[in-house]
């Protein structure tokens, strides 16, 4: 047995690289992992997700950079474990079942050792994904949740130390997918994996990770809690992946910019530097026109701004209100829970929540 290092993540991936006909489509990745985590590699669509996936798994190799698992070294550009001794499970979107084998040899397909030894973790975590039941049917027999699960069951039979799960929820339809995100989370939690589930749907990380790494471009933009990547998000993009946004702009004079919302602080920034702030729908606050004034500035909400109702919608748990701004024009849009569809035309004051702005280099 390997020695495991003391306190070392159970995955941690240096500086890989993997550039196709001169393409870098990963670049210089570094990611770490911890047992029982759950770590969703977020992005969209040909940043470098599934490759990056591939050469965790083994199945493809990188041109620079080092993986190692529980501090070992298992594969760098000349030194390669091959995939099926990386004790690493794969669930991907197309998880084909065998057809002509039975739910039970599914399951026990990549188990070693005696018939009664493999029979017993078959039940065990086909118990536990609630399919008891179907033990002895046929892949065809089952619903597309209920195959996912036994995909899930067959991964998590060898006792992986590593999940690599690259979209495996994309394909089920709506009503069964968050049923079934919570119960692979409580799976995955239980066998104590270390997981690194790949998504580009920001919704789907916010709910199954741990920790997020966002991805753009083959780079890691920013890791850390869900939490923190929403609210102390690295950069404009960040912000703009997981929620509609505003932005309005400034220059900056003594750290602070001043807007028709009111000043805000730009600490570190250089005088003249143009930035923008940018801040979601729902942290813009609304008030009624009292005879063209606005609210009185407060420090949590800055100075009121005026616009007009362009247009409401109802979107079912908020409505969405857009307004063009009596300064310059523009267009801000605000949510509120539940119902609030104000006429086109009617004038309100609009304020920013300021410890919800993000202040960026223009
Ligand atoms: P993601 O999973 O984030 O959608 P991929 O890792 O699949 O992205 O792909 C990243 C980029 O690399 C894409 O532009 C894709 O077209 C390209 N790519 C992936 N695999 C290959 C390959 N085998 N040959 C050439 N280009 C590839
Ligand atoms: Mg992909």
């Amino acid at each position: 047995m390997p020695v495991t290092g003391a306190g070392s993540p159970r995955l941690e991936i240096r500086n890989l690289s993997r550039a196709y006909e001169g393409v870098r489509v990963v670049d210089g990745v570094s990611l770490s992992i911890q047992p029982g985590q759950v770590t969703c590699l977020l992005g969209p669509s040909g940043c470098g997700k599934s490759t990056t996936l591939r050469m965790i798994a083994g199945v493809e190799m990188q041109d620079e950079g080092e993986i190692l698992v529980d501090g070992e070294l298992i594969c760098d550009t000349v030194f390669r474990v091959p995939p099926e001794r990386r004790r690493i499970g794969l669930m991907f979107q197309d998880f084909a079942l065998f057809p002509h084998l039975s739910v039970a040899e599914n399951v026990a397909f990549g188990l070693s050792g005696g018939k009664a030894e493999k029979r017993a973790r078959v039940e065990e975590l086909l118990h536990r994904v609630g399919l008891a039941r179907f033990i002895d049917a046929y892949p065809h027999a089952l619903s597309g949740g209920e195959q996912q699960r036994v995909a899930l069951a067959r991964a998590l039979a060898p006792r992986p130390r590593i999940m690599l799960m690259d979209e495996p929820f994309s394909g089920l339809d709506n009503r069964l997918r968050d049923g079934i995100r919570d119960e692979t989370l409580a799976l995955l939690k239980q066998e104590d994996a270390a997981v690194l589930l790949v998504t580009h749907e920001p919704e789907e990380a916010m709910r199954m990770a741990d920790e997020i790494a966002l991805m753009r471009d083959g780079r890691i933009v920013q890791q850390g809690a869900p939490y923190n990547i929403y609210n102390a998000p690295a950069d404009k993009a960040a912000v703009a992946f997981f929620s509609d946004i505003n932005v309005i702009r400034g220059v900056v004079r003594g750290a602070l910019t001043d807007t028709p919302f009111g000043q805000f602080l730009a600490p570190g920034v250089p005088d003249g530097q143009a930035v923008e702030i940018v801040f979601r729908p729902q942290h813009v606050g609304i008030d009624f026109d009292r005879g063209g004034r606005g609210p009185e500035p407060t420090e949590t909400r800055g100075v009121a701004a005026r616009g007009v109702v362009e247009r409401a919608r109802f979107m079912g748990s908020e409505s969405l209100v857009e307004f063009r701004m009596d300064h310059d024009g523009s267009v801000i849009r605000a949510t509120v829970p539940n119902v609030f569809l104000p006429e086109p035309g009617r004038p309100l004051w609009l304020t920013v929540r300021r410890d919800r702005c993000f202040v960026f280099p223009g």
